[in-house]
């Protein structure tokens, strides 16, 4: 029985008082939901006030991406421990905005996942096909070449703490949602490599987040599926009257 779990990427959008207000109306509004995970993840400003805003809610805290050292000079960046330190309960690895834009690779993801993992965080590991390459038929072999490198080392037991997001980046911010059976049918394959890569006791138990222009309208559909345990949601997080409905998907 995989708990579902939805997630709200803020990314770089609301200043501190901005994301307080809105953590502060998902509390109230949200107070009393137990059979889901809530995950919100504020710019790294937001963070610590927003970790505090939440804290006894059962709503959690995620940064957006971190760099895989505890400390020393390397400047601008935030560890694992000071997120940690700073209330988070988990971090966001290798969305496809910091693939793209950022030019992250498989094996620096990779030493993210790790260091997050090492600090006893979730990691809420993304990986995701181009349209090119969905196009070119090559979208299996990029799942799998981004498991496989991305969680390399993982153990077992470090599986308990991962988290998998599907996110077509065709689908992220375009409003172009994958439908319900090519989530499935990525979902599927991406649990049956987890199976090859770790065990079939893992890949059963690991939670496999949608992620690509989820909205109030299609959740429900989207999580009817077998093998969709939950959602990372961008755009529709922002707002309070789109995140809640979301996060009160009916259950089929
Ligand atoms: C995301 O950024 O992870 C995402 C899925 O964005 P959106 O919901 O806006 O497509």
């Amino acid at each position: 029985m995989r708990i579902p779990i939805i997630a709200g990427n803020w990314k770089l959008h609301k200043t501190v008082s901005e994301s307080v207000t809105l953590a502060e109306a998902l509390r109230d509004a949200l107070a009393g939901v137990q059979d889901r995970e809530i995950i919100v993840a504020p710019v790294f400003t937001a963070l610590a006030t927003v970790a505090r805003t939440l804290r006894g809610s059962g709503i959690r805290t995620a940064a957006q991406n971190c760099y895989p050292e505890t400390t020393g000079a390397f400047t601008g960046e935030v560890s694992p421990a000071l997120l940690k330190d700073a209330g988070c309960g988990g971090v966001i690895v290798g969305h496809s905005e910091r693939r793209t834009l950022f030019g992250e690779t498989d094996d620096f993801i990779n030493r993210k996942v790790r260091a997050v993992l090492d600090e006893e965080l979730t990691a809420i590991f993304c990986i995701g096909e181009t349209l090119q390459e969905r196009e070119d038929g090559a979208m299996f072999e990029v799942l799998s070449r981004q498991l496989e490198q991305g969680l390399d080392g993982c153990s077992r037991q470090d599986f308990g703490r991962i988290v998998v997001a599907y996110e077509p980046v065709w689908a992220i911010g375009t409003g172009k949602t994958a439908s319900t059976q090519q989530a499935q049918d990525a979902h599927a394959f991406i649990r049956s490599r987890l199976a090859d890569i770790c065990h079939p006791a893992v890949a059963e138990a690991t939670r496999i987040l949608y992620g690509g222009s989820v909205k109030p309208d299609n959740i429900d559909g989207l999580m009817a599926e077998a093998d969709v345990d939950g959602a990372l949601v961008g755009g529709a997080s922002l707002k309070a009257e789109d995140f809640i409905p979301i996060v009160r998907f009916a259950r089929g």
